[in-house]
This record gives C-alpha cells, sequence and structure tokens, in this order.
C-alpha cells in the first residue's frame, strides 16, 4: 500500500472513530434522559404520595369567622391555695366539706363541687350514684340544681374537688354544658385535689396547687339556640 493511500485510509478511520463518539455521547444522552425520566415519575408519584398523606390546610383560622362567638374568656392559670382570694379559698372549702357526703359506692371515686350565686350564696352538692349507673348525678349539676330550685338561676363562680393521683379533676361534658347554661359571663372556676387522708375535717394546705380555669376555656364551643 502506497503511502498516500496509507494516510488516506487513516483519515478515514479518524473520522469513523469521531463518528462513533458522536453516536456513543447520543446514545448516552438518551440514555440518562430516560433514566431522568424514570426518575421524575417516581418523584412525582411520591409527591403524590405525601400529598394524599397529609392534612390539607385550607381555609381561613376560626378566629376570622362571624358566625362563631368569640366571648371574652377569663384568665386561666394555677397558683398555691394560700395565695388564692378569699372568693376562691371558700368555694373550695365548701366543695372539700360536700364530698365528705358523696355516695359513690361504685366507683369510689368522690367529688364535692360548690356554687356561688349572683346574689352571693354558696350552694354546695357531691355525685350520687346508683346501682344501674345511668341515673347518676355529677357534684356540680348536685349543686347547681340546688340553687336553681330555690330561685338562683345566675352564678358568678364554682369550684370543684376530687382526688384523681393523676391530677385535677374537672367537670365532665354534661356538667360543662349544664353550667354553662347558668352562667352569663364567663365565671372562674376553681379546680383542687382532695388531700388524700381520710380526717374527719380535711383541709388544703397553703401550699396545694389550684387550678383557676373557666367555664369559656372548659366548654369554648358550647351548644346554643342563640
Ligand atoms: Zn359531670
Amino acid at each position: 500500500m502506497s503511502k498516500n493511500k496509507m494516510s488516506q485510509k487513516r483519515k478515514e478511520l479518524k473520522k469513523c472513530m469521531k463518528r462513533l463518539d458522536a453516536l456513543q455521547n447520543e446514545l448516552a444522552k438518551r440514555k440518562t434522559y430516560k433514566r431522568l425520566k424514570c426518575y421524575m415519575e417516581q418523584l412525582k408519584e411520591l409527591q403524590n404520595e405525601v400529598d394524599r398523606r397529609q392534612p390539607r390546610q385550607i381555609g381561613y383560622p376560626v378566629s376570622g369567622s362571624l358566625k362563631i362567638p368569640h366571648p371574652v374568656k377569663l384568665h386561666e392559670y394555677t397558683i398555691c391555695f394560700g395565695q388564692l382570694d378569699n372568693c376562691g379559698r371558700e368555694l373550695l372549702e365548701d366543695a372539700l366539706n360536700a364530698r365528705c357526703y358523696a355516695y359513690a359506692p361504685y366507683s369510689n371515686f368522690k367529688v364535692g363541687a360548690a356554687f356561688r350565686s349572683k346574689g352571693g350564696k354558696v350552694f354546695t352538692g357531691c355525685n350520687v350514684e346508683n346501682v344501674a349507673f345511668t341515673p347518676c348525678c355529677c357534684a356540680e349539676r348536685t349543686a347547681l340544681v340546688k340553687g336553681i330550685s330555690e330561685g338562683c338561676k345566675t352564678f358568678n363562680a364554682g369550684a370543684v374537688v376530687a382526688y384523681h393521683p393523676a391530677g385535677y379533676t374537672t367537670p365532665c361534658g354534661v356538667c360543662r354544658q349544664f353550667i354553662h347554661e347558668f352562667a352569663k359571663m364567663d365565671i372562674p372556676i376553681y379546680i383542687a385535689q382532695a388531700p388524700e387522708s381520710s380526717a374527719k375535717v380535711p383541709a388544703f394546705e397553703d401550699d396545694e396547687e389550684v387550678l383557676v380555669t373557666s367555664i369559656y376555656h372548659l366548654l369554648p364551643h358550647c351548644f346554643s339556640k342563640y
């Protein structure tokens, strides 16, 4: 083979190599594109799954609604019994005394309550159980019914006392609605743990922690016809 022919063949080979390189690049690009497309599809599926699982945040904050009343709530806090005002201390002591009369042979969970009427009179109550369970009456409703049956229909403070090792005993749902009915505005509800001792005249220690909540805190969206 002559020198010229050799040189021509080399040139042709070089061209072929270049073309092969280009073809290989093109193939790699297409493969990458395919892989990328596959990843994108997987990502989209994952996104859909996340969307399905996450609760949708739609709408506006409830505070902006005109259809939901937003009454002014009293403060909710804890305080030592000894630092409470006379109203709170007296109500809690009355509730504690009323607890002694609790009729709870089935649950042995004794509760006492006291409510101060608009006129300043205090009505007390204890829970009253029944062998049939359904006719049971809570301490809060016992106290309120006593007051209502004597002509007092508005109350401005209440107290509930019970003993539970895990913490405070707040009124049950039924009682919350019941209390709400006889509170024209928000009223404080004092909650304390009864002393565990079986002393005949139970009393609170000054450092006993008291929860001062309110009926609007306990039942923010009460049932109402108005
Ligand atoms: Zn109740």
